[in-house]
């Protein structure tokens, strides 16, 4: 929402409103996102989720819908699922999903039967909450099992992972994480799940960006049965799923998203999802991507310069996780309430086999792309570290912070944020 006139409509129909969204616009300013799953969205995803298309209805898929009026909401759902399609090398794409969570549920109820067995990582490893929790409604439909990483160099066990496969063979391997600093070589999961007879998912939530851009590799050119990604998180679109399938399963995931899960579409997230397919296949795009890995790396670098222990000692991806106790003697929700103070959002998180509980966990998680899509380099990523780790050893001195601050204050004034 940029135009003068719909923001003075909105002052005087909602001052309330209007006032926290001027404050929440002036945070994203002012300070630094670092939470790895966050982004600025395109300026023309902003654009079309406040369009028309948030005012029809489209129960259904192009071509066979309930409702009348579908010629442009059509058009906008077959190029989705066509660029979709062609970005990810993919059979088949569905666009709908709500977002990250009603995409996997959709994957799991229409591929098996409740009770069946699913191995997934373990949670602290870097496993999602969809992927199992005990608290998700998944947790008490499907029996999840569990692989985890490797102590000794955090890296994914596959032996632990072949040997829960033929113990307990599961129905669906799925692997895709939110905390993990790694890469893997897909064809790994593919050859344990072929042995045991399963299915393979990849949900690549975070890092469906990197791979659109081929700076990560894809798990269907491995020969995965489903990938699932959100569209929010480094591919910069709208809120919301995607699920890609071969076209044998096409079907069945296509009646689990509808009429199985959800009702209507958001035709407003479908056609900012469609522009985001387009944009994410450009050149300037892939030399985004690039700078994300180029500015992770660095930044990782620059904080283990200064003495921070990094689980898996580095990154291959966009995020990276700090042992905060083992570095500094914090714990993550100390460390994450310093960073704030001093404008840098990041998020308290657990660690592998953390003995600590998840509200007082004993790491912090960092990620770039946000950072990068403001179009900071590995220079500033320096500087970020170095605010990082005066903060977090400072011991909370209010002049120390608020000299940080102001440091922050001065590196995000030379880098606007996209669409705002
Ligand atoms: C973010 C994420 C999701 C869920 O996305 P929401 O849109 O928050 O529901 C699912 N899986 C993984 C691995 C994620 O990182």
């Amino acid at each position: 929402m940029s135009d003068a006139a719909e923001r003075t409509r909105l002052a005087q129909s909602d001052n309330d409103i209007y006032l926290a969204l001027k404050g929440e616009e002036a945070r994203q300013r002012a300070g630094l996102e670092l939470i790895p799953s966050e982004n600025y969205a395109f300026p023309e995803v902003l654009t079309l989720l406040g369009s028309a298309f948030t005012n029809k209805y489209s129960e259904g898929y192009p071509g066979r819908r309930y409702y009348g009026g579908q010629d442009y909401t059509d058009r906008i759902e077959t190029l989705a699922r066509d660029r979709a399609r062609a970005l990810f090398r993919a059979e088949h794409a569905n666009v709908q999903p709500l977002s990250g969570s009603p995409m996997n549920q959709a994957v799991y109820l229409g591929l098996l039967e409740p009770g069946d067995t699913i191995l997934a990582m373990d949670l602290s490893h870097g496993g999602h909450l969809t992927h199992g929790a005990p608290v998700s409604h998944m947790g008490r439909l499907f029996n999840f099992v569990r692989y985890k990483t490797d102590p000794a160099t955090g890296a994914i066990d596959f032996d632990g992972l072949r040997k829960v496969a033929r113990e307990t063979k599961p129905k669906l391997v799925v692997c895709g994480y939110s905390s993990y600093p790694r890469d893997y070589d897909y064809a790994d999961f593919k050859r344990v799940a072929d042995e045991a007879g399963a299915l393979t998912m990849a949900d690549v939530s975070h890092i469906g960006g990197l791979i659109a851009a081929n700076v990560m590799r894809n798990p269907l050119d491995a020969g995965f049965d489903v990938m699932t990604t959100t569209t929010h998180k480094s591919l910069r679109g709208p809120r919301g799923g995607l699920i890609l399938c071969k076209e044998a399963f096409a079907k069945r995931i296509d009646a689990s998203v509808f009429p199985g899960l959800q009702g209507g579409p958001h035709m407003n997230q479908v056609a900012a999802a469609a522009t985001t397919f387009r944009l994410a296949a450009m050149p300037s795009f892939h030399d985004y991507a690039k700078a994300v890995l180029a500015n992770a790396k660095a930044l990782a670098a620059a904080l283990t310069a200064r003495q921070a222990r990094l689980v898996t000692s580095g990154t291959d991806n966009h995020l990276m996780v700090i042992d905060t106790v083992a570095s500094f003697g914090l714990d993550g929700a100390k460390a994450q309430e310093a960073l704030d103070r001093v404008g840098l959002t990041t998020n308290k998180q657990v660690i592998p086999d953390d003995p600590n509980p998840p509200m007082r966990p004993s790491g912090l998680r960092l990620g770039t792309p946000a950072a990068t899509a403001r179009g900071m380099g590995v220079n500033e990523m320096e500087e970020i570290a170095a605010i990082i780790v005066e903060t977090l050893t400072s011991g909370g001195d209010a002049v120390a912070e608020a000299r940080l601050a102001n440091r922050t204050r001065t590196l995000t004034a030379r880098f606007p944020v996209p669409g705002l």
